[in-house]
């Protein structure tokens, strides 16, 4: 039987975040040995809400916005998700990436469903005090969505902790008391954990060096790196990186990247990203374009950006032989392919950028124990999680015979799975 969505979808010839989220979830589904009504429902998003609000300007005037929550399950948990500010949100891609959620806490076996949100704003256009009206207003249409219990945000592209500060207190002035838990990546000061700031881009470092110790290439220095990129994410990876010793030699950010083949001073960048806001003008560094980053001689390539970036176009060019992707789909399923033809080591997103989530997921657990863990614990559990989700890829790549993006979905989707067939529908 071919549902609704399967249909609509399959007659789309647009190529989004979402077609290659339904894409990667047919593929890996097809290994599996589960009734196609079980998989056709894991396909479909829960609930989906999308907010059109008016916010007013600094100038007085008024403008609408657009936002969306998706959530796209709830099995295994509350659903769990960051809160995106990007022109670039439509409901297609709030929807890939709420789906990719739900694979990410599998996986990584959190006890949570996905979801996402997202608002259509560009955040560097709006003033500090505007920030502040927009995230308000967004929260309090989604006042009815969020609850500990059933789905709490967190930070993604173009938001910060102190928007995550709003949201817990819009949620919590409408309620009457204060809950914490209602979202993660907040402040240290208001029941934010040790260690959340950093986490996403130190997980997609751990979970790099994991996978160059099995390769038997210990030798940091020798190593190079190419980071698109230089968000939370990207300048994360790049610090913790270079702390472990490795050569960073390229990075950038919307505006496009700079290069040094012997290696970036990245504290001293770091200092002058900052300061300027720009990458451009760093001392001893060659200008280049985002797309030069990806094909840049380096032995591992780490996405950290948007989606589809590497696709059917660049992937013959790529010349790192590890990818290792801290953005939430960067590679399109034609890209996988072809680089997995060419043996190039893909560590797929929802395990080598599961470390945001992870702490989020520590935060959540402090928020409602009201006990807090010191960051050496925070850290120490977070390297548990990460290697215990890379064991679990690669037992499913050696069992299944295929590339770890496929494996790490299977290990997700059959767990799904196993929930959903031992709750039963309701009614
Ligand atoms: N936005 C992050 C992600 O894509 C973190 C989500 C969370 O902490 O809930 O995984």
């Amino acid at each position: 039987m071919t549902s609704a969505l399967t249909a609509e979808l399959e007659s789309s010839t647009i190529n989004n975040a979402y077609t290659t989220a339904i894409a990667q979830y047919n593929r890996a589904a097809s290994f599996l040995d589960l009734p196609s009504d079980i998989i056709d429902y894991m396909r479909y998003p829960r609930r989906e809400f999308t907010v059109n609000f008016p916010v007013r300007r600094d100038d007085g005037t008024i403008e609408m916005f657009t936002g969306y929550r998706v959530h796209h399950s709830t099995i295994l948990g509350p659903s769990k998700g960051g809160i995106r500010y990007s022109t670039h949100v439509d409901v297609n891609e709030v929807r890939a990436l709420a789906m990719w959620m739900t694979w990410k806490c599998a996986l990584m076996r959190l006890p949570f469903g996905g979801a996402k949100g997202g608002v259509v704003v560009d955040p560097r256009h709006l003033s500090y005090n505007e920030l502040e009206r927009v995230t308000r207003r967004y929260a309090s249409e989604l006042v009815p969505m969020l609850n500990p219990q059933s789905d709490i945000p967190a930070p993604d592209m173009g938001t910060t902790p102190q928007m995550m500060a709003w949201i817990m207190d819009t949620y919590s002035m409408t309620v009457g008391y204060s809950v914490p838990a209602v979202v993660t990546g907040k402040p240290l000061s208001i029941g934010g954990s040790e260690g959340r700031v950093v986490a996403t881009g130190r997980g997609v470092i751990l979970a790099m060096m994991e996978a160059l110790k099995r390769q038997g290439r210990t030798d940091a220095e020798s190593i190079s790196l190419a980071i698109q990129g230089f968000g939370n994410v990207g300048s994360n990876a790049a610090h913790y990186a270079h702390s472990q010793g490795f050569q960073i030699i390229a990075v950038s950010d919307v505006d496009g990247g700079i290069y040094n083949p012997n290696g970036l001073d990245i504290p001293a960048l770091l200092t002058y990203y900052d300061k300027n806001g720009r990458l451009g003008g760093f001392p001893e560094a060659e200008i280049i374009s985002n797309t030069e980053l990806l094909v840049l001689p380096c032995d591992v390539l780490i996405p950290a950006a948007l989606e589809s970036q590497i696709t059917a176009s660049n992937a013959d060019d790529i010349q790192a032989d590890l990818i290792v992707e801290a953005a939430n789909g960067p590679t399109t399923p034609e890209a996988d392919d072809i680089l997995n033809d060419r043996g190039v080591l893909l560590i797929p997103d929802i395990l080598a950028n599961a470390g945001g989530v992870a702490v989020s997921y520590f935060e959540w657990v402090q928020d409602l124990q009201s006990f807090f863990w010191d960051e050496e614990e925070i850290f120490r559990q977070l390297e548990r999680i990460m290697v215990r989700g890379y064991d679990a890829t690669i037992r499913t790549a050696e069992k299944y015979n295929v590339p770890l993006r496929t494996a790490a979905q299977i290990a997700a989707i059959q767990r799904v799975a196993d929930a959903l067939m031992t709750r039963g529908i309701y009614p």
